[in-house]
């Protein structure tokens, strides 16, 4: 089992900033921003483009959580990036939004 399916499915116990049926949201292990907190589905996909092609109610509930849970912390304004494939930076293959608040940001990215 991946690393994010231990974490969805409780095996790895980890505090969730939000749930539901379908998706799970926890503070990221090695933060980029004071806030950086992943938004998962609890089913495995690979990337987002596959969670996207299989279940885009589910796509579309990360992007809802995401905004809740930026609500709910205060920020400003935020970024939500999804790295998808090793080439842009992807390290875990459990697809996942990443919410980054909390600091201005560069554009374009690096
Ligand atoms: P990516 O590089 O887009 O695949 O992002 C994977 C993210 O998962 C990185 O920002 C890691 O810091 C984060 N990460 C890896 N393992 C854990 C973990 N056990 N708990 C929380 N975040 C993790």
């Amino acid at each position: 089992m991946c690393i994010f399916c231990k974490i969805a499915s409780g095996e790895i116990p980890t505090h969730f900033l939000y749930e539901s049926e379908h998706v799970v949201a926890f503070k990221d292990l090695d933060p980029q921003a004071p806030a950086h907190i992943l938004v998962i589905p609890r089913a495995h996909y690979e990337n987002a483009a596959e969670l996207a092609a299989a279940d885009s109610a589910t796509m579309s509930e990360l992007f809802g959580a995401a905004r809740e849970i930026a609500a709910t912390l205060g920020l400003d304004g935020y970024r939500i990036t999804f790295n998808t494939g090793a080439s842009a930076g992807q390290s875990v293959f459990h697809a996942h939004l990443h919410l980054l608040g909390g600091r201005p940001f560069a554009w374009p990215p690096g």
